[in-house]
């Protein structure tokens, strides 16, 4: 079962000098688990803003939870499987919440704001380091990069997201998104993947 879904902020670099900004450890909100449903079909269009974002983001599945967790167990013990899922955004909340000091939740923890594909066991899938990752709108490119750009890689991440909280098993990690996130209007047809992970296919509802 799901259980918690962790988001960490801005994890590529969206620009050359994002590689040299000296970050202990980028920031992290979360979501409700009823957030997280199987991307496919239609993805309902959330009331309240004018600025519904995409943002592609690698899923991270925890097997077996742990506090203060060894980068190098990591891969080999604790992580169950991956998955590719959308961090949707409500930005206009967003830019909001950051002018006014205010709580992400708005912008972040909507209805169907977790759209994730299916979960590829590591047995299966093996550990991505290179993967290509991207996203289309309309079959134009938005988002492409590998899973190599990440500035905190997946064990780096859940090595120090374990020294603030206890993992448990079932809980989800969105992994941040490359440079690219831009807005989607009604009718869209997205198409987002991680290649050797899965693939998403969704239109964007009324
Ligand atoms: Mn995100």
């Amino acid at each position: 079962p799901v259980g918690r879904v962790f988001c960490i902020g801005r994890n590529y670099p969206w620009s050359p000098e994002d590689r040299n900004a000296a970050s202990a450890f980028p920031s992290w909100f979360m979501k409700p688990n009823t957030a997280v449903f199987l991307a496919e079909g239609v993805l309902p269009f959330p009331p309240a803003t004018q600025d519904f974002c995409h943002e592609v983001e690698l899923v991270v599945g925890i097997g077996k939870g742990g506090f203060n967790i060894a980068r190098e167990q990591v891969e080999s013990e604790h992580v169950w499987g991956y998955a590719v899922g959308l961090d949707l955004t409500r930005r206009d909340l967003q830019k909001i919440a950051k002018t006014q000091g205010g709580p992400w939740e708005p912008a972040k923890a909507f209805d169907a704001s977790a759209p994730c594909s299916p979960m590829m066991p590591v047995k299966v899938c093996g550990h991505p380091h290179r993967n290509p990752i991207w996203l289309y709108i309309n079959e134009q490119e938005r988002q492409r990069a590998i899973i190599a750009d990440l500035l905190f890689s997946v064990p780096d991440l859940i090595a120090t997201l374990s020294k603030s909280v206890t993992l448990l098993p079932g809980d989800l990690i969105f992994t941040g998104t490359p440079v690219g996130v831009d807005a989607m209007q009604p009718n869209d047809h997205i198409h987002a993947g991680i290649s050797g992970i899965g693939e998403i296919r969704m239109q964007v509802g009324a």
